[in-house]
């Protein structure tokens, strides 16, 4: 009997597709998986299939479990997806090897003064709030030159565009728009796509696909 396909297995052939359907290559497209709200024991499984690079939305979650998971596998590559404040960027800049949602001049000068502390660059995604939502977070499209100068002046590396676009409606237009207005700013990476719509994010130029459900099944319940 053929073995299943793993659930990586699985998002790696959909993005091969994607890429296919689009004219990428599939190494060009970084697979964060998502593994906030899973314990050490279901992410070791992914470091042993060979897969490095993850994400977190919580600081002091990541701080708990990855210390240890990297003391086994050194070359594991850690990004931070969630909503940071500024009192904790000095924690931040530690654990993480990428930022994905500088989105205010606050964060841009808190970012900038730990680095300069830690001695240590850590490239940023700017997030943008694409779908204008009052409650989301992310820089006003309007802002978004004036706060991609500042980052610049600061000399933080920014490693593109962040989105994370409306719930429950069709997202390939805002990920075509995060497109266009990292274009116009001369900028390359975008962040985009989660386990409903990273296919639909890797044809419209996703270079990072954030996906935690397809990889690891439902998370529980937010307390
Ligand atoms: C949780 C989260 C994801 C992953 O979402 P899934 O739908 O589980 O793939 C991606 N991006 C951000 C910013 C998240 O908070």
């Amino acid at each position: 009997m053929e073995k299943a396909d793993t659930p990586l297995q699985e998002v790696h052939a959909k993005i091969a597709r994607a890429c296919k359907a689009s004219r990428r290559e599939p190494q060009d497209i970084a697979l964060i998986a998502v593994s906030k709200t899973h314990p050490a024991e279901s992410i070791l499984p992914l470091l042993k299939l060979g897969h490095r690079v993850f994400g977190e939305n919580r600081v002091q979650e990541a701080q708990g479990k990855w210390p240890a998971l990297r003391d086994a596998y050194p070359d594991v590559e850690l990004h931070l997806i969630g909503q940071l404040q500024s009192n904790k960027a000095d924690e931040a800049v530690a654990l993480f090897d990428c930022i994905h949602a500088l989105d205010r001049p606050g964060l841009v000068t808190a970012l900038a003064k730990a680095m300069d502390k830690a001695q240590r660059r850590v490239p940023c995604f700017i997030q943008v709030n694409i779908g204008s939502e009052e409650q989301k977070g992310g820089c006003a499209i309007a802002d978004l030159p004036d706060l991609i100068a500042q980052v610049r002046a600061v000399e933080i590396p920014i490693a593109g565009l962040m989105c994370i676009p409306p719930a429950d409606i069709e997202p390939a237009p805002f990920f075509a728009l995060l497109a266009k207005l990292a274009a116009d700013n001369g900028l390359t990476g975008l962040s985009m796509g989660m386990s409903g719509d990273y296919e639909t994010a890797v044809m419209l130029g996703a270079t990072h696909v954030r996906v935690g459900t397809a990889l690891f099944g439902a998370r529980p319940a937010l307390k």
